[in-house]
């Protein structure tokens, strides 16, 4: 064996060591700084990364001056050292130094039970963990004793084919040897590379003196935390067992101890009021000193207080939230800080009810996670069956396979919904982010029959209308059954933290808010106004969705004005309310961009419907229906296109904006409406429409003597728009990147059907990620910022934003931020996540 002798690449741990995370690993470093406070921490030595490194290629140091500080005849410890304690790590060893001569003199101290017992279970560990043999061989018998250990033994002797090592120094060299090696296997690697890793990241290694915890005076292990790692709340807990080691305390079945008096049962605090008094006061310096809610792991050794190991707390999204604001608001961190550690996504775990990280998962469909958050119901296939369960006040989840307006309500009613195709950009995932309702779409592993109104899955079992499933939109998986859930958790921490994010930020966050209940959503959510308020919106109610087909519908000019008579009032009251509501923050109104075929009905039965309706003919209806059908909807007469053909409609629209403008004045708001344009590709669409739109302000100002202000922007979502936005800009105060087309159309990627092959496309690696998940930088992001450039060269002052799906999402805010945009808006449930992403980009 080649003796390593560099001896900088392990150091006993000192006050005074050289040793970074970064060499030695994060669970080394804080025992150096526990030992710099003077906690009483055992002798312990760290093994750098490059240390670990040589062992697992055969380049072991020399094991007797590994041994040297521990005195004689130790017992040791070994723990890993990764520099970041999620990448995982092998299991802790403990007892190493046991042999059949220790075993004799432990008896002698302790008495055979616990000598047995630990004997035994060194000798399990190590045949499991060191020598790989089979655990079933090695099982810990109740009472263990000499027979036991004696067949434990020979078991592996056989086994291994080598006797049980007796020497320490073979015992600690093989436990290094073999922890080192578990830590470049391929399933490891892979592991915390899933967890960000680096390839190359490393691994150290703690040597420690073992605190036995077993003793004639009280002794024994325990685990102490200060706050409730689930809600963050202050509170001592964790557990102490006498007689015991490690995180023995820990276990289910071990009758342990409360640490606190107030806990049913023995306490620590009764039992040992000068040990509880010194882990108080070490754990209240820990938090200081490591500036880190910790989780201490320790020791009682005949009375002595031992202080092991202290790790972070490991904490749910909450209780991340609650533990940054005290830390910051106690003094122990600054403010900036507090809002650098929370995750911006999980935020998303605090908004929203989640499936508990415990539960037992059965999943029996997989799609496209659209919208976060979970739900549990009865299968429904129709929004008619989604409303009569909601009459019921039965929870009820939505399959269908897309959704369109029709479904609004049966989506309104659901828990969750479903559907067998669409993407992160189609109708159900825009509208169930909307609503904050949990949402999957472009599920392919199962088969969908409506009319029977089954699912069948990959695996053949069959669910029918009322079986119970659980949807995960978070993770984008349904599962069988009712499963246990976390309820969603804000709190006044979660708006504190968000409050100094926003003294940081420098970009600003708006909403995308179509109702009053979006609106009223984004304000709680603090958006700095509204960024896209889609109007065809407005018209998915049942009730409204007549109006709509109406004006689609109307065959002569007559017809038309009768149903745009009955929109000016709607909308006006619509604008008027949102102003209300926004109370003078900007709201930013894009003109209706129908695509048609969502208005319109696609069954039998909803044409006879709408025949009833609109007093037609059932015949009239499949005739126009077929006129204004088109191949190919998403590019047809959407947006500007509409407006141009029948400009009477955004005459109205515009006119009832003014309106709700002068009635908002009355009551003493100041607005300025900003009025969007759009799909638009041509300068002169946006000519157009600009003139017709200032003869109506002209007009309504003549008719009530009353002023006021507008933006006129325009919607930069087709790829010409991008590339001619200096044009457009001469016309347009502001431009408002829809990334949503501007995907669509510069990937030629339909937003509704791209989700059957995207995950094809992901896992073959021809798109890194679904392009309208996550902002494709390389290509819809250079038109960005070639719409960016070129309409600021030609209107220096010109308001930048992007208001598709990608607004909310952490990399596109970085990206929109370095390209100088202004504001990004996303759906109001996603304001808080943006908020939190943008501050901590700018710190
Ligand atoms: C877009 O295209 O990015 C957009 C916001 O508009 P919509 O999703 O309504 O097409
Ligand atoms: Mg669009």
């Amino acid at each position: 064996m080649q003796k390593h002798s560099d001896f900088k690449d392990f150091t006993l741990i000192t006050p005074t060591a050289a040793m970074s995370a970064d060499t030695y690993g994060g669970r080394a470093k804080c025992l150096q700084r526990l030992i710099r406070l003077e906690m009483p921490v055992p002798t312990t030595i760290a093994l750098s990364f490059a240390c670990v490194k040589g062992i697992a290629a055969g380049q072991m140091p020399e094991t007797s001056v590994l041994l040297s500080p521990f005195g004689q005849s130790p017992l040791l410890s070994v723990r890993p050292s990764s520099q970041d304690k999620d990448w995982g790590g092998p299991s802790a060893i403990l007892n190493i130094g046991m042999n059949d001569a220790r075993h004799v003199e432990l008896i002698n101290r302790l008495g055979d039970p616990l000598a047995d017992r630990l004997y035994q279970r060194f000798i399990r560990s190590y045949a499991i963990h060191v020598a790989r043999l089979d655990p079933d061989d090695f099982e810990l018998p109740e009472t263990p004793n000499r027979d036991t250990i004696k067949a434990a033994l020979d078991a592996f002797d056989s086994e291994a084919g080598t006797p049980f090592p007796q020497n320490p120094q073979v015992q600690l060299a093989e436990v290094l040897r073999s922890m080192a090696r578990a830590w470049e296997g391929t399933t490891a690697r892979l592991l915390r590379q899933a967890k960000g890793a680096p390839a190359d990241a490393g691994l150290g290694l703690v040597i420690q003196s073992m605190a036995l915890g077993l003793g004639k005076a009280e002794s024994g292990s325990g685990v102490i935390q200060f706050v409730d790692e689930i809600t963050g709340e202050p509170l001592v807990k964790g557990r102490y067992l006498p007689q015991s080691q490690g995180r023995d305390a820990l276990q289910a079945d071990m009758p342990s101890m409360y640490l606190t008096k107030d806990s049913r049962g023995a306490s620590l605090e009764e039992k040992l009021p000068n040990v509880f008094g010194d882990l108080l006061r070490h754990g209240a310096q820990g938090r200081q000193f490591l500036r880190e809610e910790m989780q201490m792991e320790f020791c009682i050794q005949d009375g002595e207080l031992l202080i092991l190991d202290s790790v972070r707390l490991p904490r749910s999204s909450q209780a991340a939230v609650r533990i940054a604001v005290a830390l910051a608001d106690d003094g122990v961190i600054a403010q900036p800080e507090a809002v650098l550690r929370v995750e911006p996504r999980a935020l998303n775990e605090l908004l929203h009810r989640q499936v508990a990280s415990t539960a037992t998962r059965d999943p029996i469909a997989r799609g496209i996670p659209a919208s976060p958050g979970a739900a549990c119901g009865k299968l429904v296939f129709s929004g008619t069956d989604a409303q009569a369960h909601a009459a019921q006040e039965e929870a009820c989840i939505l399959v269908r396979p897309e959704t369109t307006p029709e479904d609004i309500r049966g989506m309104h009613a659901a828990q969750a919904v479903v559907t067998e195709r669409g993407g992160m950009t189609s109708h159900a995932a825009v509208i169930g982010r909307g609503l904050g309702l949990p949402c999957i779409v472009g599920v392919s592993n199962w088969t969908l029959d409506v009319g029977a109104k089954t699912i069948t899955t990959a695996d053949g079992r069959v669910f029918s209308e009322g079986d119970l499933v659980t949807v995960d939109g978070t993770k984008g998986e349904v599962l069988a059954g009712q499963v246990p859930m976390r309820e969603a958790a804000l709190d006044n921490t979660f708006q504190t933290l968000l409050g100094w994010a926003d003294q940081f930020r420098d970009i600003g966050v708006r909403a995308n808010a179509d109702t009053p209940a979006d609106a009223v959503t984004a304000r709680n959510f603090a958006a700095e106004g509204i960024g896209l308020c889609r109007t065809e919106h407005m018209f998915f109610e049942a009730d409204r969705m007549s109006v709509m087909r109406e004006m689609i519908f109307a065959d002569s000019p007559e017809d038309r004005k009768a149903s745009l008579d009955r929109l000016l009032p709607m909308q006006r009251a619509d604008f008027l309310q949102l102003f209300d509501i926004m109370q003078g923050l900007p709201v930013c109104i894009r003109l209706f961009d129908p695509p048609l075929h969502e208005f319109l009905p696609s069954s039998r039965e909803g044409m006879r419907e709408l025949a009833e309706a609109l007093d037609l003919a059932l015949s009239d209806v499949t005739r126009r229906v077929e006129a204004v059908s088109e191949f190919n909807p998403m590019l047809g007469m959407r947006g500007v296109r509409l407006g141009l053909t029948i400009p009477e409609i955004y005459d109205v629209q515009s006119r009832a904006i003014f309106e709700a403008t002068i009635a908002a004045a009355r009551k003493g708001m100041v607005i300025v409406p900003e009025i969007m344009i759009p799909l638009v590709s041509a300068k002169r669409e946006v000519e157009i429409v600009k003139k017709r739109i200032e003869a109506v302000a002209a007009a309504v100002r003549t008719e009530t003597g009353a002023d006021f202000d507008f933006k006129l922007g325009v919607m930069v979502e087709t790829p010409r728009a991008a590339l001619r936005a200096g044009d457009i800009a001469q016309h347009a105060t502001f431009l408002s990147f829809g990334t949503n087309d501007l995907t669509q159309m510069t990937y030629g990627l339909s937003r509704d059907d791209a989700g059957r092959f995207m995950s094809s496309y992901v896992q073959q690696g021809v798109y890194p990620e679904d392009p309208f998940h996550t902002l494709d930088k390389d290509g819809v992001g250079e038109l960005l910022q070639i719409g960016a450039e070129r309409g600021r060269a030609a209107r220096a002052d010109v308001t930048l934003s992007i208001c598709g799906e990608h607004g909310g999402t952490e990399d596109s805010i970085q990206f929109c931020r370095a390209a100088g945009f202004d504001y990004v808006s996303c759906s109001p449930f996603r304001v808080p996540v943006a908020r939190l992403a943008a501050a901590q980009l700018a710190l």
